[in-house]
């Protein structure tokens, strides 16, 4: 699907990740279509957005980002969902130990959707956890493994049907700033005058901010990496996606094996994820040490994604108060796919003039300015 550059429109989005997507179809549903969504890549979603885990997993260690991802959820794969998806809603398990998994309890507690189980229950329902280190489990029913490649193109099939065109291959190099706002962007296919631009540019938003002359926002990308294996004869695929919170890994079944990661966080420059070999050791000794069933697994394949993360760890949705009409979806971390709905939604409000007022206050770009 590729429509042709437009020379004006009224929003550009730059990003066809899950931020761009999710703002374009949140815009639609406003009735805002004279949007113009643009990604560097010759395919939609093909960084972060198309190298996650795709764990829709709705408790975080934040009640703000917990909050805010049920309601997502919910949005995605509720009852009165606008969205067509394919899920599976096998649940979780999110292992502990004590006392650093202490705060983790209190979050589930407050949560409402989550209840805490002995270990011995959690080893019932995943007989692989038999060895390893954890003390107690969060069970959340309503955590899923999502189809992110349906999700996307539901959001971005959404907003072309309200009139956006989506524009791939074609990098934004420059952002044209006149009387204090933004008013176009040039790009590798032409130039596009715009009275918005969202920045949803993930591991590059701060360097599109660069470009219309902004300083960038404390918020980096951080490279993690995922492994899968063949198939396993001892994998149920109905187990629910496993991460243990203080041990640092997590697994989930992926057509008839495991999908797992060593949570490795390292931060780099934007630019390609390259597979770094040294995690593949990482992950090798952290599963004996921490879950010995789980020790010598054979490897099918691996991949590497960039995480990006604010300084608080917050998702960044909301206007630069430093320039008119350049507006920030970024910052998605661990969550974009999670949370996208609701911060599309909250970003398409915010653009379309709406005072977030203390709704707003917990994503504001202001908060990361240095
Ligand atoms: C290994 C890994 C596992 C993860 N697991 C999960 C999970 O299980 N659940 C979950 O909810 N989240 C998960 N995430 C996080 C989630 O994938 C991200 O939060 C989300 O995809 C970020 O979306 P985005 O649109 O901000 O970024 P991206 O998907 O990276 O999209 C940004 C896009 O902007 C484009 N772009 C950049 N510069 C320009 C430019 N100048 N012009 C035009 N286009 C440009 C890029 O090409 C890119 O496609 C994981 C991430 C990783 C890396």
């Amino acid at each position: 699907m590729r429509d042709t550059l437009p020379t004006q429109v009224d929003v550009v989005i730059v990003g066809g990740g899950f931020a761009g997507a999710a703002t374009a179809w949140a815009l639609a549903r406003r009735g805002v279509g004279d949007v113009l969504v643009l990604e560097a890549s010759d395919q939609f979603g093909s960084q972060a957005s198309g190298r996650n885990a795709s764990m829709a997993r709705q408790l975080s260690s934040d009640p703000l980002t917990s909050a805010l991802l049920r309601q997502s959820v919910d949005r995605m794969l509720g009852p009165d969902r606008a969205l067509e998806v394919e899920a599976r809603r096998c649940g979780s398990l999110l292992l502990l130990e004590e006392p650093a998994g202490l705060p983790w309890l209190e979050a589930a507690r407050m949560s409402g959707s989550s209840r805490v189980v002995a270990r011995d229950e959690a080893v019932k329902r995943v007989p692989l956890l038999d060895g390893a280190r954890f003390d107690r489990a969060v069970v959340t029913d309503t955590d899923a493994v999502v189809d992110v490649s349906g999700l996307l193109w539901a959001y971005l099939r959404g907003a072309r049907r309200a009139g956006a065109r989506l524009v791939s291959d074609c990098s934004v190099t420059a952002v044209r700033v006149a009387e204090g706002r933004v008013a176009g962007v040039a790009t590798t296919q032409g130039d596009v005058g715009c009275r918005v631009l969202v920045d949803a540019a993930g591991a590059w938003a701060n360097q599109v901010a660069g470009m219309a002359g902004l300083s960038p926002l404390s918020m980096a990308p951080f490279r993690r990496h995922l492994v899968v294996t063949p198939p396993l004869a001892f994998c149920d695929p109905a187990w629910p996606l496993v991460w243990h919170l203080t041990d640092d890994y997590y697994f989930r079944p992926e057509v008839g094996g495991l999908l797992l990661s060593a949570c490795d966080q390292v931060e780099v420059a934007p630019g390609p994820a390259v597979r770094d070999p040294a995690v593949l050791e990482v992950l090798a000794e952290r599963l004996a040490r921490r879950c010995p069933r789980l020790a010598g697994v054979p490897i099918q394949t691996w991949w590497a994604g960039l995480r990006t993360l604010s300084a608080d760890g917050r998702f960044v949705i909301g206007p630069d108060p430093r320039l008119g009409g350049f507006f920030w979806v970024a910052g998605l971390g661990g969550h974009g796919m999670t949370g996208s709905a609701a911060i599309g939604e909250l970003a398409a409000r915010a653009i379309t003039g709406q005072d977030l007022g203390a709704q707003g206050t917990p994503w504001a770009p202001a908060r990361l300015l240095r």
